[in-house]
């Protein structure tokens, strides 16, 4: 039977709600328990999919195509499991399944209402994620703060699955913050105990609470705390401020966080294993080289645009023992006249060009694409940077002038790349996007098999446009090769040039499957090349 823990949140939002969701799960699975993390996001977007990157930050993309939160992301980088499509949950999703079944007639002719209709879809969608992951314990994260009109619903869930259920199958904790006074040198828990009561007025009694603070609270304000809120004061954790976010688990777990859950649920105390995660927070804190590498792209005003590729380029910089700095270069930067490339990337040991859509800043994007190329700087094009590399090659090295992609010049006479639906390849995208994991099979000898070691692989895609084979040939015959392909559906997915010391690019996002310890392979060959240009 699965078990279920709820983590809300009070008083501010941005208080770390997701790490504090994500290190309980990496605890309750470093004591040998499957788990499974869900988030809720109470905004009416169907998916984040659509969503301006520059104001939401990055859109996951899980092994099964769902576009999700950037969350997702900490989740999978933090318990190291694929998460999928029944992982992120809006309120727009909710909405639309339960209008369309209303319009299918599946209601029988009932009043279609919040409750029970709204509630009992979120529910499902709880229970869902326990039947379907066969995890003993599912962790769901509710986004947004206790008394946001948008939350309420999800929040009502709560209370009829707690009274369901019962507190040995579902654990809530909340996490809230502990403001300092400046002056009065005071740690205040007023808005914790007014965010509880929130809550309590909603009908849910959480068990535990997180608290967030500048530094450890002392037994007094827990025992104040227990007082006010009903919670035992061993059930009282403290979330001290700190600039790694993975040193928040070995905190929690010396609070004992971890059995105390494990004793509400009557679930067995196996020991902890968490040797890996201290060994990590010793590299992440030994480092003793560092390199700059330069981040070219169009979203660089929001860094959390960019939240997995800057992940993966550290995880990468872990197995080497070097710091990575990145250089956060607006494309869009690039386009005028006459600016000075050797000034910009001076420091670059490495240039990145990541994924986005449309036109603006596609032209900085290949000014440096071409600086990389042409001055033999170590290079990893993703996604757009991968097609935007193509572009390159065929304008300056094809001389082919307008080669272009159909999405920025639809009347494009060379489509080099080009959308996939004018293109002969037969393959089930499910929808307007390819999304989700694609098989790729390794050319021998190249820089992609270095870097796998392996001759398939599976990727996570989000694009809608394709290299267009009609020119592999042409590339191929001035130096270029495709050293991945997608064999079902003869689609490039890796493009390399042999003849640069490392020049890669590829169709999907690597970053996201990047583990602190487990860089990716692309990332780790990248830091690698990167290194030995000190
Ligand atoms: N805009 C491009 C496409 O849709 C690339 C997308 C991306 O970089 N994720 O194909």
């Amino acid at each position: 039977m699965t078990k279920y823990v709820f983590v809300t949140g009070g008083v501010v939002s941005g208080l770390g709600k997701g790490i504090t969701a994500s290190s309980l799960a990496l605890l309750l699975k470093s004591r040998g328990y499957k788990v499974f993390m869900q988030k809720f996001d109470p905004y009416f977007n169907v998916d984040p999919g659509t969503m301006n990157p520059i104001q939401h930050g990055e859109v996951f993309v899980t092994y099964d195509g769902c576009e999700t939160d950037l969350d997702l992301g900490h989740y999978e980088r933090f318990i190291d499991e694929e998460l999928n499509y029944t992982s992120n949950i809006t309120s727009g999703k909710i909405y639309s399944s339960v209008i369309e079944k209303e319009r299918h007639g599946d209601y029988l002719g009932a009043t279609v209402q919040l409750v029970p209709h709204i509630t009992n879809e979120i529910k499902n969608k709880v229970y869902e994620a326990g039947i379907t992951s066969k995890a003993d314990i599912v962790i769901t994260e509710i986004g947004g703060t206790v008394g946001d009109i948008e939350s309420q619903a999800f929040i009502e869930t709560l209370r009829q699955i707690q009274y369901e259920k019962g507190p040995n199958e579902t654990v809530f904790v909340h996490t809230t913050l502990i403001p300092f006074i400046v002056g009065s040198n005071e740690l205040k828990t007023k808005p914790t105990q007014n965010s509880v009561k929130d809550l309590q007025n909603m009908g849910i009694r959480p068990n535990f609470l997180v608290c967030r603070t500048p530094f450890s609270t002392p037994d007094s304000l827990k025992e104040k705390l227990s007082l006010f809120c009903s919670i035992p004061k061993e059930n009282i954790i403290d979330c001290v401020d700190t600039n790694n976010i993975y040193e928040i688990p070995l905190s929690f777990h010396s609070q004992n966080i971890d059995e105390l859950i494990l004793k509400q649920f009557n679930l067995k105390i196996k020991k902890a294993n968490l040797k890996y995660l201290e060994d990590l927070i010793t590299t992440m804190n030994s480092l003793n080289n560092e390199i700059e590498i330069a981040l070219v792209g169009k979203y660089t005003s929001l860094h959390d645009a960019y939240l997995s590729v800057s992940e993966a380029l550290k995880h990468a910089g872990y197995k080497y023992h070097t710091k990575i700095n990145i250089n956060y270069i607006d494309s869009e930067s690039l386009e005028k006249e006459n600016v000075n490339l050797k000034d910009i990337f001076k420091n670059s040991k490495g240039i990145i060009v990541p994924g986005g859509f449309g036109n603006r800043g596609t032209s900085g994007m290949i000014k440096a694409i071409n600086y990389a190329r042409v001055n033999n700087i170590p290079f990893l094009g993703i996604c757009l940077g991968m097609q935007l590399a193509v572009i390159e090659f065929a304008n300056n090295v094809c001389n082919i002038e307008d080669a272009n992609s159909t999405e920025f010049n639809p009347l494009c006479k060379n489509p080099v790349i080009d959308l996939m639906s004018n293109q002969k390849s037969v393959i089930n995208m499910g929808g307007t996007l390819r999304l989700g994991n694609y098989d790729c099979n390794i050319l021998n000898n190249t820089l992609a098999s270095h870097a796998y070691n392996e001759e398939l692989i599976k990727e996570r895609h989000r694009h809608r446009y394709e290299f267009n084979n009609k020119y592999k040939e042409l590339l191929e015959s001035k130096g270029m090769i495709f050293s991945g392909i997608n064999l079902d559906a003869n689609l490039v997915e890796i493009i390399e040039i042999p003849t640069h010391k490392h020049f890669i690019a590829c169709q999907f996002h690597p970053e996201f499957k990047s583990r602190p310890t487990r860089p990716h392979p692309l990332f780790d060959s990248l830091i690698k090349a990167s290194i030995k240009e000190l």
